[in-house]
């Protein structure tokens, strides 16, 4: 695989030029050029450049909206909606999420339902930005229809992740951000880009055999991670992420999508909680002396341990060149 070498900065001005080229203003190309340069600097290889052709593809279908103009509305004190306007994610997230953590923060809990969204992205953003206030947050989102249910063959479920956070007055919150599939799509499609096998258990072939081959996988099926259980968590994403924030589940989001080769419109639920409040106080020591005993397991390394490390590294991260190559030919 050939890389080419770029910045931080310039991963950030090629996703913003990739969105503006695409039809979107300037408020909306930055927000998603900012999730996008973020991802790369994290290590999220599967949710940051490589998504961009996808990205620009829907704005350029006029599938999602460029000019998104997010509204928020307090539907009680604690219930905080946001109407996406049928735009990337990443703007709605920076108008609301801040609203969010203030109504936490004073009332203990707040919940926010967003729909007409397109979420093209990691989720740990999200729950980070709430801990980083002093929240424990959640977040998921229901993502089309290509992982089956346990005991099935055919998809019903979406990849449907999950972001989780733990603030730590003295650390970096503790976050995990997971695809509810054993493997995430984008993760699938890098091993068969770059000619990888993935571990078995990942997804079956078109005709319900369990395979290894990520290529004869996207001609198939994934599979929930931890067989039903897993299962279960993804079913509970699909009415979390739908129904409840007044959006569709993953199969109808399909159903009116274009297949444009960008992401369906969809909903997402974000729940934060003030842990001075919920727990009286004494949440800090405790929460703190668990951390620290798990941390001193052998063979343990938190969650979001890798993306704080890669954080580290303000230089140049190795692009792949044919992705490089794929959004210049659409810049053209
Ligand atoms: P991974 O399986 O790579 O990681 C899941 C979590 O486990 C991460 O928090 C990771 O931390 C942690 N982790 C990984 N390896 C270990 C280990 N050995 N020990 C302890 N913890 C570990 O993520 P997925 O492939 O499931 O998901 C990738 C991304 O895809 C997520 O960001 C998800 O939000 C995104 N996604 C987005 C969708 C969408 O529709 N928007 C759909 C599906 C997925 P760390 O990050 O530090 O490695």
């Amino acid at each position: 695989m050939t890389t080419k070498s770029l910045s931080l900065h310039n991963i950030f001005c090629l996703a913003r030029d990739a969105m503006l080229n695409a039809g979107a203003n300037q408020e909306n190309a930055d927000a998603v050029a900012d999730t996008v340069m973020r991802a790369e600097r994290d290590g999220s290889h599967s949710h940051g450049l490589f998504r961009v052709p996808g990205y620009m593809s829907s704005l350029l279908s006029g599938k999602v909206n460029g000019d998104a103009n997010p509204n928020m509305q307090f539907r009680t004190p604690v219930a905080l909606h946001c109407d996406g306007d049928h735009g990337y994610a990443p703007l709605a997230h920076r108008r609301s999420l801040k609203v969010l953590a203030d109504a936490a923060i004073v009332n203990g809990v707040s919940v926010l339902s967003i729909d007409h969204v397109h979420h093209f992205a990691a989720l740990w953003p999200e729950v980070e930005t709430l801990a980083m206030r002093g929240l424990v947050a959640m977040a998921c989102v229901s993502y089309t229809p290509m992982v089956a249910p346990f005991g099935a063959t055919k998809a019903l479920y979406g990849t449907n992740p999950l972001s989780f956070a733990w603030p730590r007055p003295k650390a970096s919150p503790l976050v995990f951000d997971m695809a509810t599939a054993a493997m995430a799509m984008g993760d699938v499609q890098i091993a068969a880009r770059d000619g990888h096998a993935v571990p078995s258990g990942t997804g079956l072939d078109k005709a319900g055999n369990l395979t290894t081959d990520p290529a004869e996988i996207l001609k198939g099926v994934l599979l929930p991670f931890g067989g039903y259980k897993g299962s279960h968590i993804a079913m509970m994403i699909e009415l979390l992420a739908g129904p409840l924030v007044g959006e569709t589940v993953s199969f109808a989001s399909k159903m009116r999508d274009i297949d444009d080769g960008g992401v369906a419109q969809g909903g997402q639920f974000i729940l934060a909680m003030n842990p001075e409040i919920l727990s009286g106080g004494n949440w800090v020591e405790q929460s703190e002396e668990f951390i620290s005993k798990l941390t001193k397991m052998d063979g343990i390394r938190l969650p979001a341990e890798r993306r704080y490390q890669n954080r580290k590294n303000t230089g140049p991260r190795e692009i792949n060149h044919d992705l490089l190559k794929k959004i210049d030919a659409k810049l053209a």
